[in-house]
């Protein structure tokens, strides 16, 4: 989208994450939330009457889609005298892979398919409708445009833009391998009996013991290396590493060793009464991950008390250094097994593909319930889950911006708020933590207007970012956006030839994160 005509804006992409391939996320069984949508996406459910069996009702064709890694597809379908179809499916692109689409249990004329993380580029989306008798007697196809950014003054950084599945995983984990595990398994028979409850990857994670009985590993079943590094001055699990750091080296000096040796640094238990000290969250480095969750340390109020941490190490953090939320067993016998867990968004079942995805925060924790859809859709948040009894969406300071009763929740960001994450609950207390959705300052949109008071520069850019304007390497000044967005900067009028301004917006946080620039020419 980049255009070099003079005077144009050009803007570049900003959170470039590339997603690969296609992800039919209908095929997990993906309810249909459709009354839980609002009055506009249900006014757009109204159809013309169609002499077809049925059609698309969005998106329309050659939409272009630039909003988040979620799309909704829907229609209807139309009763031609002798019934309404039998169902309706949809392929994507150049694959033949037909996938059923979810009809609304209170309006059988209503399809809807969950499109999840399409590349960016050109694709093609083909539905058709069935007969009773489950041969297509209808079909349409439209071209719709992803782009890789969005066009809005401001972005939601959203970790589970990748492209995966869900896979169930124990990242802290004691076999008879630890000294206090003598109640425990040995560790083939230990991570055997997690994947007999459902898990598809474990980190054993022993006291600075490195456990990896890899023959147990197979297409549907792998491991990730670990131990947990085990000091008085507190614990803290280790992934994806081949040494133990030795355990009498200040925390720093461990984590340091564990990036220095590949893996990836855990805070284990960081509200438990043994190890960590106040501020240790915030004034240590190199960590990735911090438990909010430990079963084997909970106690009332202590997961509170962690999840109070996680907030403050993540603002005093900033978005260069996000933590990412682990929930976990640290089982040291098999009745301690699955009490709190990680789902992973990933690819492939490969260790590295796992521990890749932990990196980038495309995970969540949980000791209960599952989302069945987490992303951005139409620059909203959106969370879906089938047995939580509530879902929260909560700011950096713990303020609840939005609270809905189960089912399907989105929260639209207001720009002002500097993360967002979601928290579903069940009935009893049982908790999914999604990672942070980071708001992040896009390129700044703007055009020069002229009037009797001389040469401005008129604006969107993320509310309460200041934007930056040179010209030719000369500041030229600076204006805040607005609680909307909008800015005004007053620019000398000058008559000497051609200039080139360079827009830049700061979000109004500590740290200072910048969006992309934006060139604006003169005379256009
Ligand atoms: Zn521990
Ligand atoms: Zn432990």
């Amino acid at each position: 989208m980049e255009r070099s005509r003079r005077g144009a804006v050009r803007r570049r992409p900003w959170l470039g994450r590339q997603t690969l391939g296609l992800f039919l996320i209908a095929a997990l069984g993906v309810p249909f939330f459709g009354d839980l949508f609002g009055d506009s996406a249900l006014a757009d459910l109204m159809p013309a009457p169609q002499p077809s069996a049925f059609r698309i009702t969005s998106p329309a064709d050659n939409a272009v889609l630039n909003d988040g890694n979620l799309v909704l597809i829907e229609g209807t379908t139309v009763d031609q005298g002798n019934g309404r179809p039998g169902r309706v499916e949809v392929a994507l692109g150049n694959d033949d892979t037909w996938v059923p689409t979810n009809v609304a249990a209170d309006d059988d004329s209503r399809w809807r398919f969950l499109w999840s993380d399409p590349a960016p580029g050109f694709h093609r989306i083909r539905a058709r409708a069935l007969g009773m008798d489950g041969r297509p007697i209808a079909e349409q196809n439209e071209i719709v445009e992803v782009q890789a950014t969005s066009t809005a003054a401001y972005g939601i950084d959203n970790p589970y833009a990748t492209v995966g599945a869900f896979v169930k995983g124990q990242l802290h984990l004691h076999t008879t391998s630890s000294f206090d595990g003598y109640a425990s398994m040995p560790p083939a028979q230990d991570a055997l009996a997690y994947r007999r409850r459902g898990y598809q990857f474990v980190a054993i994670t022993d006291h600075d013991v490195i456990s990896y009985p890899k023959d147990i590993i197979d297409d549907s079943f792998t491991l990730l290396r670990g131990y947990e590094s085990t000091s008085d001055t507190g614990h803290i699990v280790a992934l994806d590493v081949d040494q133990v750091a030795p355990s009498s080296w200040r925390p720093q000096s461990r984590i340091d060793k564990i990036n220095q040796d590949g893996g990836l640094a855990i805070l284990a238990h960081p509200a438990w009464t043994v190890g960590w000290k106040d501020g240790d969250m915030t004034s240590l480095q190199g960590y990735q991950c911090m438990e909010i969750f430990n079963g084997m340390t909970d106690a009332p109020g202590r997961t509170e008390r962690a999840v109070q941490l996680w907030h403050e190490a993540l603002n005093a953090k900033g978005y260069a250094t996000r933590i990412w939320a682990v929930a976990a067993d640290d089982a040291h016998n098999p009745d301690q097994m699955d009490k709190g867990w990680v789902m992973v968004k990933t690819p492939r079942l490969t260790p590295d593909a796992i521990r890749r995805a932990i990196e980038n925060g495309a995970f969540y924790a949980s000791n209960g319930p599952a989302f069945n859809v987490l992303g951005v859709m139409n620059g909203a948040i959106v969370a879906a889950t089938q047995d939580a009894a509530r879902v929260r969406f909560i700011d950096q300071d713990l303020r609840v911006l939005a609270e809905v009763q189960a089912g399907w929740a989105e929260y639209r960001p207001s720009g002002t708020e500097r993360w967002i994450r979601v928290e579903a609950t069940t009935a009893d207390g049982k908790t999914a933590w999604s990672q942070p959705f980071w708001i992040v300052p896009n390129a700044p949109q703007a055009q020069l207007v002229t009037d009797d008071s001389g040469m401005s520069l008129l604006g969107q850019a993320l509310p309460g970012a200041r934007v930056d304007v040179s010209d030719e390497g000369q500041y030229v000044g600076s204006a805040i956006a607005n609680e909307q967005g909008a800015f005004r900067l007053k620019v000398p009028a000058t008559d000497d030839g051609r200039h080139d301004m360079w827009l830049m917006a700061t979000a109004p946080w500590p740290d200072h994160l910048n969006s992309q620039p934006t060139l604006i020419s003169y005379p256009a």
